[in-house]
């Protein structure tokens, strides 16, 4: 890429799912990419395949300690995004959204970059509007177990507006509602994961609740295009913006879908609903439609494909 277009991107959470995917677009877009990660949920297998190319760099930090490093562009991405982990030590979450957006924005400040959240459909909670469009401000239980993510997220977003009205920076906040695909890990609980392993070892599909409980999944290539668009709209557009794809389905029908697809058969049993388990999610994406011309391509079962090729691979190697 010509010199004066190649930019210095940071990635923070780049050896995650969702950040490794990311990484590797912007490579692909000729860029220097410099990957933070501290690898409590991500992996190096993530970014293996990345570690040979000059434009890609790694380093291994905590997003709560101050980084230093110049760039023109962030995506802050660090956090942990399963129930699972993000439990697992919940003040280091909220430790992670918080001191973490105060530091990549102290950082953006200095440098003067443009910088990107990754912030999340759980802002809403469990929401009593549906679709949940943008100006919906949510129904979060601010004590409840799942509160270390949903209001870390929350603070997250009121420190990034408050940086663009105090500082001026550039900001662009994405809610991202539920992303599938490969490198989802195969132990962080979630649904898409627990459904497509439990179903390949013909082991119980475990259904929490009743499982007429609905999510909207986006496929992880449609929504990363949305993350670049979002960077590389006007300044003016600080959003929040939803990305998400607005196909809803229950856990039944999901676990029907993923039973189908891998000839499994795997019976349903039911498990507890979790405290706060939202009852349904939707994403509106009329905004996301407008501003970036974005909408998802990959339908359920397009993207279900790929996504248990990766996981019948994975468990190969793990035997
Ligand atoms: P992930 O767990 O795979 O990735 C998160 C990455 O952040 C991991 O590599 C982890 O090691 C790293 N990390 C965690 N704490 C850190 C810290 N203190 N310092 C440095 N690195 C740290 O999850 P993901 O699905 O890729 O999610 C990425 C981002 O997108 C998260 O911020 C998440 O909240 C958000 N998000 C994801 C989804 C989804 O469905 N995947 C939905 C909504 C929001
Ligand atoms: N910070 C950082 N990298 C930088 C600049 C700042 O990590 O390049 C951190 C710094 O530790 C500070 C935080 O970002 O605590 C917020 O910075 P800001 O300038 O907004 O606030 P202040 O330094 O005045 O507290
Ligand atoms: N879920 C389920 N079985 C599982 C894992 C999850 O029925 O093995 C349900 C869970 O209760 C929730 C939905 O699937 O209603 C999505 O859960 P996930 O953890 O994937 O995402 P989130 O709740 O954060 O949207």
């Amino acid at each position: 890429m010509n010199y004066f277009l190649r930019k210095r991107i940071l990635v923070t959470g780049g050896a995650g799912f969702l950040g490794s995917h990311l990484c590797e677009r912007l490579l692909g877009e000729g860029h220097d990419v410099i990957c933070v990660d501290n690898f409590f949920t991500g992996t190096k297998d993530n970014i293996a395949h990345l570690l040979n190319n000059p434009y890609f760099e790694l380093m291994r930090h905590d997003v709560t300690f101050p980084l230093y490093v110049e760039v023109d562009e962030i995506y802050n991405l660090a956090c942990p995004a399963s129930p699972i982990h993000y439990q697992f030590d919940p003040v280091q979450t909220t430790k992670t959204s918080v001191h973490g957006a105060i530091n990549m924005l102290g950082l953006a400040k200095r440098v003067k970059a443009k910088i990107f959240q990754a912030s999340t459909s759980e802002v809403y909670g469990d929401p009593t509007t549906h679709p949940q469009p943008e100006h919906y401000w949510g129904n979060v239980n601010p004590i409840g177990i799942r509160s270390c993510y949903d209001e870390g997220k929350r603070c997250a977003e009121t420190l990034f507006m408050d940086y663009r009205r105090q500082h001026g920076l550039r900001v662009k906040v994405a809610r991202i509602f539920n992303t599938y695909g490969p490198r989802m890990h195969p132990n962080d609980g979630r649904v898409v994961s627990n459904f497509i392993v439990q179903a390949l070892r013909n082991k119980p599909l475990t259904l929490y609740g009743e499982g007429t409980q609905t999510r909207s999944f986006c496929y992880v290539s449609d929504l990363i295009e949305g993350f670049v668009r979002l960077m590389n709209s006007p300044d003016d557009l600080a959003g929040p913006i939803n990305l998400g794809n607005p196909g809803e389905f229950t856990m039944l029908e999901l676990a029907d879908t993923i039973r189908d697809l891998t000839g499994s058969r795997s019976p349903f049993v039911h498990a507890p609903l979790p405290q706060d388990d939202p009852k349904q999610r939707q994403p509106d994406i009329t905004q996301a439609r407008h501003h970036l011309g974005w909408e998802p391509k990959v339908a359920l079962r397009d993207g279900l494909a790929p996504t248990i090729a990766y996981f019948e691979q994975l468990l190969e190697r793990q035997g």
